[in-house]
């Protein structure tokens, strides 16, 4: 996820404060597309005005929360970038819906809810007690 994270701040460092500044994006590789589709559309809105804060992307009760004021259009990609997230697949980016069953409430696609609902599972072991000897 890291890796991800600093390959989009190089590519965009302004909306990170600069390229030496830690980035804070705590989502998901399936959301690093989104992340990057954020920042491709905030440069010229960042150009036209005297900048932005450094970007905090974050995910909360299953969707993507972008911390980060601006004019009307920054707001509007914020508001489409926000919604879209919960209709991403969490891990692969694909097409996927908050699933509420879970311990984490996260979007998952078909393929990678089941995963998940593996290893919840697997972390409930059952233990039996020891047979009598
Ligand atoms: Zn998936």
């Amino acid at each position: 996820m890291y890796d991800g994270v600093k390959k989009i701040q190089k590519e965009f460092p302004l909306v990170f404060g600069g390229e030496n500044k830690i980035p804070v994006v705590l989502v998901g590789d399936g959301w690093l597309g989104l992340v990057r589709e954020l920042c491709r559309r905030l440069m010229p809105l960042i150009e036209d005005t005297d900048g932005v804060q450094p970007v905090e992307i974050r995910e909360e009760h299953g969707s993507m929360v972008i911390s980060l004021s601006g004019s009307r259009p920054v707001v509007d990609l914020v508001d489409e970038i926000e919604g879209k997230s919960s209709e991403t697949c969490w891990v692969c980016g694909y097409e996927g819906r908050v699933r509420f069953d879970l311990t984490h409430p996260r979007p998952y696609c078909d393929k990678h809810y089941i995963d998940t609902i593996d290893k919840q599972l697997a972390k409930k072991v059952i233990r039996f007690p020891d047979p009598i000897t």
